[in-house]
């Protein structure tokens, strides 16, 4: 008989999923079973929110001054059981240790130790006497319980992403990681009980989208749902919030330009472009997918872009000298594949990979780093999210001609602009429909800065000062400071006296 390990983190403690559809989690990069559970049921969704809901009143009445000092103490935890969050982050997603080691958790702890900090500067607008009589002052509200949605591709991040702006702003929370990397953000959630942070603030529910998923984007009692995932899923999240008139922030696809002038460093733009397509393995929401050259520079950045490519050493997640580790699933190497395949068909040229590597574990789910070229920016490889290591690279001769290309998909994510001509960089970083547009470089991301879409790529902002708009209300409160019975404003309804 299976050994079960409990998949579900409620009211402070680790439980069974009560549905009986077990879940296999696997090492993408070896196919080897880590763990397995059993998935949350729409019970364990009820459990959750409750727990959540009963949290509510003590949490959002503690100071800022007592939540900062908890998650302070949250990130000192963390720190201290950082190698096991990097062993556990590599293996669950096939990704490379020195990226989870050097991205993911260090990027986490700064992120809690962000909030911690912030937590004490929630803002409103100054008190004032703005209409004479009274004086206004802005309250900042939590929202009360946040129903939260995150994918697989940087699963620690991504979960900490959604729940460190709602705690840190008093709202408890039940998140529903992708079920195929739970196994961090249940950590995450024990590291923080470890921290004291009370039960029921912060509750995990791994199961599969369709079912608990869709039964917390639902609940009657949870008050906002935020989302990161694929724009498909978000709408239908959008769609069923809108029932209960849930408060909705989406985090979703992308599908960013990668804009060399003719006056950039080349060399540096081709760093950049390779480093930017590969990260992750290309699952990156923000990757550069889709690199436009001006014709002058076109040829030779091409040709460097493929030798630096072959440089990268793509191998087992828990090898150090890995430069880039399997994708997800073998279902989503697959579909890259399929779409490099169809690029092909339809003649653009595979200048490198668009094969599954060789002297890579056969069950494991390896794609070679691939470089295109030739496609037409109509076509599906230029428009559609890839997810995979995968760069497209097309030329174009004018300034208007790069912005417009930069703007023709749905999605509105990120971008860059690689020139050493200040009046170009402004204009793009203007022009340029995205969330984040970099001047000659491409992912870094920092917790003081904020990260959100435009266009198909969703709305709100996750991590910086600005996420706590998303996660609080904002109340008007008026006091008359007249002390008169009879107030001018009366006279709309007595009449004149
Ligand atoms: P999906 O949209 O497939 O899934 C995201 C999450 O939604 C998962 O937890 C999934 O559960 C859940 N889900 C699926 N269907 C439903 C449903 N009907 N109701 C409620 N929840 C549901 O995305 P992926 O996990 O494949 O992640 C990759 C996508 O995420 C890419 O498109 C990427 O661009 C985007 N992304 C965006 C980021 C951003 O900041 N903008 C950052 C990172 C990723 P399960 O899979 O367990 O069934």
């Amino acid at each position: 008989m299976t050994t079960h390990e409990k998949l579900q983190f409620i009211a402070g403690e680790r439980r069974h999923g009560s549905s009986d559809t077990e879940l296999t989690i696997i090492d993408p990069s070896t196919g080897e079973p880590i763990t397995t559970g059993l998935a949350a049921a729409t019970g364990d969704v009820d459990a959750a929110v409750a727990a959540a809901r009963a949290a509510f009143p003590g949490w959002s009445r503690t100071t800022p001054a007592e939540r900062s000092d908890i998650m302070l103490r949250w990130a000192e935890v963390l720190r201290s059981r950082s190698t096991e969050l990097t062993a556990l982050e590599s293996r669950n997603g096939g990704k490379a240790i020195k990226l989870a080691d050097g991205f993911d958790i260090p990027g986490v702890i700064d992120n809690v130790t962000f909030f911690a900090t912030t937590a004490r500067n929630l803002e409103g607008k100054a008190s004032g006497e703005y209409s004479g009589d009274h004086t206004s002052s802005i309250r900042r509200e939590p929202i009360g319980v946040v129903g939260s949605i995150s994918p697989w591709n940087y699963p620690l991040q991504m979960a900490a992403w959604k729940i460190l702006p709602a705690v840190a702003a008093g709202n408890t929370i039940v998140l529903k990681p992708s079920e195929l990397t739970p196994l961090t953000s249940l950590l995450f959630a024990e590291t923080a009980k470890e921290a004291g942070v009370p039960d029921g603030v912060v509750n995990i529910l791994t199961g599969a989208g369709r079912i608990a998923g869709q039964a917390l984007i639902e609940h009657p009692d949870v008050d906002m749902v935020s989302f990161t995932g694929s724009t498909p899923v978000g709408k239908q999240v959008a769609a069923a919030a809108a029932g209960s008139v849930k408060r909705v922030h989406l985090e979703l696809g992308g599908k960013a330009p990668f804009v060399v002038f003719d006056d950039a460093d080349i060399e540096a733009a081709a760093r950049g472009a390779v480093a930017g397509s590969l990260i992750n393995a290309g699952q990156d929401c923000t990757a550069a997918t889709r690199a436009y050259v001006q014709r002058p520079l076109y040829e030779n950045f091409v040709r460097r872009v493929a030798e630096l490519m072959d440089e990268v050493k793509v191998g087992p997640a828990d090898d150090t000298d890995t430069d880039m580790g399997s994708l997800i699933s073998l279902k989503q190497r697959d579909q890259v594949a399929a779409m490099v395949d169809r690029a092909r068909d339809s003649g653009a040229k595979v200048v490198r990979g668009g094969r599954i590597p060789k002297h890579t574990p056969t069950a494991g789910a390896y794609y070679e780093p691939t470089l295109i070229v030739d496609a037409t920016q109509d076509s599906e490889i230029v428009q559609q999210e890839i997810f995979g290591p995968v760069l497209v690279v097309l030329p174009f001769d004018t300034d208007d001609e790069a912005i417009t290309l930069a703007n023709d998909t749905p999605y509105g994510l990120a971008a860059s602009a690689w020139t050493q001509n200040v009046y170009r960089a402004q204009r793009a970083t203007r022009e340029i429909q995205a969330g984040c547009v970099w001047v000659n470089d491409h992912i870094p991301i920092i917790s003081e800065m904020p990260h959100g879409g435009y266009k198909a790529s969703g709305f709100g902002k996750d991590m910086s000062t600005y996420s706590f708009d998303e996660y609080t209300n904002v109340k008007h409160v008026m006091s008359d400071i007249t002390g008169e019975a009879h107030k001018g404003w009366h006279d709309l309804i007595f009449g004149r006296h």
